[in-house]
């Protein structure tokens, strides 16, 4: 079985639907609500149980409803416990505000996330060390990051580092120290400081990112695919056609999808192939992860 460590967010979504947003100061009735487990971190560890991986997911939950919540969604998914942490505060929430025409609008506030610090990073190095990869995101803190990224290296673990949400202060030298480096094409613009608006602008940005020392260049682009860029070559891999109807928590999919089929054994190029198709799916259904499929269903299909 493929053994994989997420380190990295967990949320708990509060979603309304709605025809239309209040004007400040008003009070309106919306159509609808659900509660649902997100985070990048959370996400991607799910869809990488969910295809058969190992996984460990080394977060923080809240010391609340949410939380306990949480901690059985892990339990569920066959996510193993032992980085499950519960934090001195609440659980970090995204109140998210869906509209008729599908435009979304997200609040997150991080809350007990901001507990998984450089120090909880050395109480539990054994989930480091004994692993086939370590994916993260930027949805807690950079120095977190870059101290699990010391540490990876210091034991020749690979590192899968998904840079969403963007952040203006990501240091290059530690992004050149990561094995995968996953930006869609709007990190990617905010991390070069480039424009993304076409192929040849995408390719000149991801050129910059791998003449600076970066190994594996993943630049995600929803329909188009991905553009795979090293040092020695740049390749384009085909997005799956689909219709999709919502295409939230697609590139957690992706990420944690092609952690998987990775530390499975698949070369770089076909692992990217399986995640697109994965990704691909998860965009034909509604939800983030209550879209993702498991190994069975993807089985099942004919792609
Ligand atoms: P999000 O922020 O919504 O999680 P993202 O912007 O990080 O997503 P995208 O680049 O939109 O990520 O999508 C990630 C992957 O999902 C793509 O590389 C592709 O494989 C798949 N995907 C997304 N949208 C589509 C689509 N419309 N059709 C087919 N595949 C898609």
């Amino acid at each position: 079985m493929p053994k994989i460590t997420v380190i990295g967010s967990n949320m708990y979504e509060l979603t309304t639907y709605t025809d239309h947003l209040p004007h400040r100061g008003e009070t309106i009735e919306a159509q609808d609500f659900a509660e649902g487990f997100g985070g990048k971190g959370a996400n991607q560890a799910v869809a990488a149980a969910r295809l058969g991986a190992d996984v460990t997911l080394l977060t923080v939950v809240g010391n609340d409803y949410f939380g306990r919540q949480q901690q059985q969604n892990y339990t569920d998914n066959h996510i193993h416990s032992a980085g499950i942490l519960v934090g001195h505060q609440g659980s970090g929430v995204a109140s998210i505000f869906v509209e008729s025409t599908g435009a979304n609008r997200i609040l997150i506030v991080t809350r007990a996330n901001n507990e998984l610090t450089p120090a909880v990073i050395d109480a539990h190095l054994d989930l480091i060390k004994n692993t086939q990869l370590i994916v993260l995101q930027q949805e807690i803190n950079l120095v977190t990051n870059y101290h699990v990224i010391e540490m990876a290296n210091k034991y020749h673990i690979p590192v899968m580092l998904n840079p969403a949400p963007a952040n203006l202060e990501l240091d290059i030298n530690y992004v050149t120290k990561v094995t995968f480096f996953t930006p869609n094409e709007h990190e990617l613009a905010t991390i070069t400081g480039l424009p993304t608006y076409t192929q040849p602008e995408i390719k000149a940005a991801g050129q910059t990112l791998i003449d600076a020392g970066v190994q594996n260049l993943f630049i995600t682009q929803g329909r188009h695919g991905v553009l795979w860029m090293d040092q020695h070559h740049s390749e384009q891999i085909a997005a799956l056609p689909v219709m999709p109807v919502d295409t939230t928590g697609a590139g957690d999919a992706f990420a944690g999808s092609f952690a998987y089929y990775y530390t499975a054994g698949a070369p770089i190029g076909t692992a990217i192939k399986l995640a697109n198709q994965y990704a691909a799916i998860s965009v034909t259904r509604y939800g983030t992860q209550t879209a993702y499929p498991t190994k069975y269903e993807m089985r099942k299909m004919d792609l």
